[in-house]
């Protein structure tokens, strides 16, 4: 079969979801074909590693240790393909490349122009992934929403590519709002229309059009939108509000997108979507709950900490319980009583802020048997209070927050020290773990080599390993060296487990990370 494409774009406004849409038509066709998705960011950052959660919230890393947009972390989990950092291309990194064409001399004797160089060659790119990857599809998703100038040159690189390839082998999906006004009480397509209209300006003519609304769309909205966007009635679809990401493949799907997509792009198409349903009908039809605490600084901003939510989720469906968050501000909330939560998790950080209340939490929940699971600087805030409150070091902490301290039981790593530029230079990626025979966390893998994802720059300083030991830390999983302590664990506790890497990143709904698992499991133990 030809390589087919399909493209989303965005229009009215931003935050509708068009990386959850694509996610979720990957997901459709993902049990017959191999599908591969990039994404187009319009900002001149190289890549997201360097912003703020806040802003741009979680940064996803892959296994090459590409930092890429969140929206990765919903292609990963909704389309089960390993993704490669050079799937998220950035006009930071765009212009990257083009400057270094050009001083190598690959324009030599030309102006270089935004179109047609850049343009060609992120169409280029697009090719190329397609290539390496063998991919059967690609999916490109067009950040931003179409009017926004920082996105213009993708939205040239799409048309060129629909001449390339062939206007039978692309397909464009245009997501766009339909509001319902109050006092109006009726579903509006003006902006629809309008932003059609700005798309095919460009030269693109939508094929199918997904309008997010708070209802299904009426029949006769549907018929406008059709009308004025030049499409077939049944090429508008509702993108209607769910309260779980995960039905969006199935709403689709009942709306035909499969036979849709098979017809217009001349392609068989196998869906397979039963045992997702069955998943998200045993998340739904649970009524057990459990409470689990959140304890960071970012808990103001969900997005921040996507995908460990989405892991709570994927273990929801799989156990068939709620799992209620509860955020822990450790700038501002009591963290030495954490009374009716049935389990904490402390998440990946940086920087001082908050940090004493996240080792208070540590130390409630190893003093109080709470389950815990720690997370990256988690495990580091795991192994500071051990050190100060049963190894009985005074002043041991990272000297991430006092470079002087008296027992730096977690310091910067050798490689690290050498670094001068921030962007991309952490430890990343897919690394290597040896597990401990008989310890917990070799239980919960069933294996005693794993590989989890990592973003780091400080590790526990193994001067320390000896003390930590002595006093009953387990080091259950070291890296092939043996230097790098990468899992501990408590005995003699209903579940304490901590990881220096980020195992939230490579969960799914199909299958949920081991240890987040354990930790769900041991967390309805607890409430009991
Ligand atoms: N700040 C810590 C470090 O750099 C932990 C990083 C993280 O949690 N991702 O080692």
């Amino acid at each position: 079969m030809q390589r087919k494409y399909i493209v989303v774009t965005g229009g009215v406004l931003s935050g509708l979801g068009k990386g959850i849409a694509m996610a979720s038509i990957g997901n459709i066709l993902s049990s017959s074909y191999k599908v591969v998705p990039i994404k187009c960011d319009g900002y001149l950052n190289v890549d997201p590693g360097t912003m703020n959660p806040i802003e741009h919230g979680e940064v996803f890393v892959l296994d090459d240790g590409g930092e890429v947009d969140m929206d990765f972390g919903h292609y990963e989990r909704f389309l089960g393909v390993p993704c490669n950092g050079d799937w998220n291309l950035t006009m930071g990194r765009v212009f990257d490349e083009i400057r270094k064409k050009e001083r190598r001399g690959d324009y030599l004797g030309k102006t270089v122009q935004m179109i047609p160089h850049v343009s060609n060659f992120i169409r280029e790119h697009f090719l190329k992934v397609g290539d390496d990857a063998k991919a059967d599809v690609v999916m490109i998703e067009v950040g931003g929403t179409i009017g926004d100038m920082e996105n213009e040159l993708y939205l040239d690189a799409v048309r060129s590519l629909a001449r390339k390839v062939g206007r039978e082998n692309i397909l464009f999906v245009h997501l766009t709002y339909v509001p319902i006004p109050y006092g109006v009480d009726e579903q509006k397509s003006k902006p629809t229309q309008q932003s059609v209209n700005l798309l095919r300006q460009r030269g693109i003519d939508p094929d199918v059009v997904i309008a997010r609304c708070s209802e299904m769309l009426t029949d006769s909205i549907k018929g406008k939108i059709a009308k004025f966007g030049n499409l077939d009635f049944d090429k508008v679809l509702t993108g209607i509000d769910v309260d779980d990401v995960y039905k969006i493949p199935l709403s689709f799907e009942e709306q035909g997108m499969s036979q849709l997509i098979a017809r217009r792009l001349n392609m068989p198409i196998r869906v397979d979507l039963d045992r997702w349903k069955c998943l998200i009908e045993k998340r739904e039809r649970a009524t057990r709950e459990i409470v689990v605490g959140i304890a960071g600084k970012y808990t103001s901003l969900e997005d921040s900490y996507a995908s460990i939510i989405e892991a709570l989720r994927h273990c929801e469906a799989t156990l068939g319980v709620r799992v209620k968050l509860r955020w822990i501000d450790t700038e501002k909330d009591d963290c030495c009583n954490l009374d009716g939560v049935d389990g904490v998790i402390v998440p990946g950080g940086f920087g001082s802020r908050g940090v004493e209340g996240k080792i208070d939490v540590v130390k409630f929940c190893r003093e109080k048997g709470v389950p815990f699971l720690g997370i990256c600087y988690g495990l580091q805030m795991a192994v500071i209070e051990f050190a100060r409150n049963v190894c009985g070091l005074n002043g041991a902490n990272t000297t991430e927050v006092d470079k002087n301290c008296k027992h730096p039981v977690v310091d910067i790593m050798e490689s690290q020290k050498s670094v001068t530029e921030k962007g991309g230079t952490m430890r990343l990626g897919a690394y290597v773990a040896y597990i401990k025979k008989g310890s917990k966390v070799f239980d919960l893998y069933g294996n005693d080599e794993v590989s989890e994802r990592h973003r780091h720059r400080y590790e526990v300083n193994p001067v320390y390993h000896g003390a930590l030991e002595g006093k009953g830390l387990v080091l259950s999983g070291i890296s092939p060296d043996g230097t790098l302590v990468e899992f501990i664990e408590l005995e003699n506790h209903p579940y304490f487990v901590a990881t220096q890497a980020h195992p939230e990143l490579k969960s799914s709904l199909l299958k949920p990370a081991p240890l987040f698992l354990g930790f769900v499991k041991a967390a309805i133990r607890y409430k009991v």
